[in-house]
């Protein structure tokens, strides 16, 4: 099956990120989020980056421009009929995905395939709700989605090995590296980060370094490009808590404890680069600690 029409569910960070490679890839685009303002908001903060990209000489300003063209913004699923892959890209909330399966289920083509971004949302679950289960699978992108080289591919216990094939496929055509994972708690790379972010932020909590230090800590011993703290603002920390709180709940196991600062921070609404403020603030022109 070739991918010509793709929708996105969800037009934050990673819905954009996820169109960004979608339509330079040459696929149309649909992005919708909860109500029309909030998917043209997606389009345009995409429509910035593309136009940034090609002033910097970074992409062809004509192909910045088509590709442009191809993405289309709309208030709900109902827009999603033509779509040959839909892709949920919406807030890590249960019940926000099982709504949104639910709403596409009278819309979708009968070929269809339908993907979850899910972070760690077991993905045999998240089919129960979708229409059809074989045609349902994780594709999990990384942040900066245009940037990030990876995707993890999750079948769950009934996607079809054609349903597989397709993602495994279509991933490769937006230039990315497959990595297969069964569906256990974090697939493959968050379960080896989040515990090391939710380490982080207690290191911080007790007080044991800075965030400065905690972070030129992993750069510099570890050659990680950044550090977990940086690295957790960037993602969204109510994200990371999403992630660490399912690990725990799906395993017992105490060593993924959610780091009560994490919980505090989300509870403040400080969220990252996406609030403004998490571990360190972003209202200047460089990101300062924010303790
Ligand atoms: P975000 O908060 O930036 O964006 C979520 C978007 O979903 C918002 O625009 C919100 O309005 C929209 N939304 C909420 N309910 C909706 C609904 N019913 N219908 C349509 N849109 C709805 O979050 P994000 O960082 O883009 O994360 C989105 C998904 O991607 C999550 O499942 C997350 O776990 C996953 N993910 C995130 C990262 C990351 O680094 N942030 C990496 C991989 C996967």
């Amino acid at each position: 099956m070739t991918i010509e029409t793709v929708g996105i569910v969800g037009a934050g960070q990673m819905g954009q990120g996820i169109a960004q490679a979608v339509t330079l890839a040459g696929c149309a685009v649909t992005l919708v989020d909860v109500d029309r303002t909030r998917a043209n908001e997606g389009r345009e903060a995409l429509a910035r980056t593309l136009r940034r990209l090609g002033e910097r000489g970074k992409l062809d300003p004509g192909t910045a421009e088509a590709a442009l063209k191809r993405v289309e913004a709309a208030g709900d699923t109902g827009a999603l009929a033509h779509a040959d892959l839909v892709i949920e890209a919406a807030t890590e909330r249960e019940e926000i995905k099982r709504g949104i399966f639910a709403s596409l289920a009278p819309v979708l083509r009968d070929e269809a395939v339908l993907a979850t971004n899910t972070s760690s949302i077991p993905i045999t679950r998240l089919a129960s709700a979708a229409r059809d289960p074989r045609q349902f699978v994780g594709i999990h992108f990384f942040n900066p989605v245009p940037l990030m080289r990876l995707v993890e591919v999750i079948p769950g216990l009934a996607t079809a090995p054609e349903t597989v094939e397709v993602a495994r496929a279509f991933a490769q055509r937006l230039g990315k590296e497959v990595v297969l994972s069964r569906d256990e708690p974090g697939f493959v790379v968050n379960r080896m980060l989040l515990p090391m972010i939710n380490e982080a932020v207690f290191l911080l909590a007790e007080g044991t370094a800075s965030a400065q230090d905690i972070d030129r800590g992993a750069r510099l011993g570890l050659n990680h490009p950044l550090g977990p703290l940086q690295l957790a603002d960037l993602i969204g920390l109510d994200t990371c808590l999403e992630i660490i709180r399912v690990l725990h709940a799906s395993t017992g196991d105490g060593k993924y404890r959610p780091a009560p600062l994490l919980q505090r921070y989300v509870e403040a609404g400080w969220l990252g680069r996406k609030s403004g403020r998490g571990f360190y603030d972003y209202g200047g022109p460089e990101p300062v600690p924010a303790r």
